[in-house]
């Protein structure tokens, strides 16, 4: 393969939201940033449907649009964006260095990792069949669509839990499909999804399968599998949530930043610095709590704020 060598003062690894948003500012301020977009150019976003709380598209937008919308935003300003996947990263000194899996070699003097999360999916074959007709890993992002409908929540964690608890209030029915004999969730989530009348939570119960015309029509379960009272059973929906954990895209990382248990980034307090003086952490891949488009994008532009500071100001 053909080796490019490329030089930046500041590199921004991910090309969601807040890595967009980061481009945007990092290019108004004189930075000339290089963008490595990652595998899914444009992130999370551009495998959902349409965006109605992202703030100024007042009749919402289409994920793939408003991340176009972006791209275009930051290239005017002259950011240079590549595709590319980071495979290799030396944050031992200054100037960093980086790699990706098509040939380019570049020096940063300051690094934003924007590399978000993706959200777990079970690996059942009828999630890839249905995705975006019927299966979703955001509830605030789809659960709209599902006015007066019946859909199902997959997994016991309060992420699981929350989700059911907001689509209680759009559509008309919530099961909740939990492996294990109870919620991991905490007591007061739990207490929250007990006291609701249209949530009904399927114990011992996995998903073998989706069924439907096109569009998810209803899921195939079984309950207590493995065990001499072990059933199958049905049930019909229209919706189908994953809400079984995120994980954040930072494997790549992990020999050099601070990650905490989930593997998420620690950022300074409220800053976007990491543990390495010149490299930032922005977006999902550092904020296991709110992951929402624009969180991300405010994140994005502290990032690009802080990247400002420390290149005028040295550490
Ligand atoms: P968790 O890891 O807490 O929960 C994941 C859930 O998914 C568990 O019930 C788990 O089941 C289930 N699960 C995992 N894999 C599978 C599978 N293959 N099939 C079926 N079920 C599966 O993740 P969350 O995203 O819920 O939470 C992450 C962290 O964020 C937690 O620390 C949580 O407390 C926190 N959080 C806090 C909130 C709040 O306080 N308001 C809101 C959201 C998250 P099992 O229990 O059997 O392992």
């Amino acid at each position: 393969m053909e080796r490019q060598q490329l030089s930046t003062r500041c590199l921004i690894i991910g090309s969601g939201p807040a890595g967009y948003t980061a481009a945007i500012y990092a290019s108004r301020a004189n930075f000339s940033p290089l963008m490595i977009e990652g595998d899914q150019p444009g992130g999370q976003l551009t495998i959902t449907t349409e965006v109605e709380n992202f703030p100024g598209y007042h009749e919402g937008v289409q994920g793939t649009q408003l991340m176009e919308d972006l791209r275009k935003q930051a290239e005017r300003f002259g950011a240079d964006i590549r595709g590319g996947f980071v495979t290799e990263v030396d944050f031992s000194k200054r100037p960093f260095r980086v790699k990706t899996d098509n040939g380019l070699e570049i020096t940063a003097d300051t690094v934003i990792i924007s590399t978000g999360a993706r959200a777990r999916y079970l690996g059942i074959p009828d999630e890839d069949k249905y995705n975006g007709m019927g299966v979703s890993a955001c509830a605030t992002c789809d659960g709209f669509f599902y006015r007066n409908q019946s859909v199902a929540v997959v997994g016991g964690g309060d992420t699981a839990c929350e989700e059911a608890l907001y689509l209680s209030n759009i559509a008309k029915k919530v099961y909740m499909i939990v492996r294990k004999d109870h919620l991991r969730a905490s007591k007061v989530m739990q207490k929250r999804v007990n006291d609701k009348d249209n949530i009904e939570v399927l114990y011992n119960s996995n998903t073998v399968g989706l069924f439907g015309d096109g569009v998810v029509q209803g899921a195939h379960l079984v309950e207590h599998k493995g065990t001499d009272r072990e059933r199958e059973y049905d049930i019909a929906i229209d919706g189908f949530f994953l809400a079984i954990g995120h994980s954040p895209n930072t494997a790549v990382f992990k020999d050099y930043i601070d990650l905490d248990e989930q593997g998420y980034i620690k950022v300074q307090g409220a800053s976007t610095r990491t543990n390495v003086p010149g490299v930032f952490a922005a977006g999902d891949v550092a904020d296991p709590t709110y992951r929402q488009a624009i969180t991300a994008a405010g994140m994005g532009c502290k990032a690009a704020l802080d990247v400002e500071r420390f290149l005028l100001e040295g550490e």
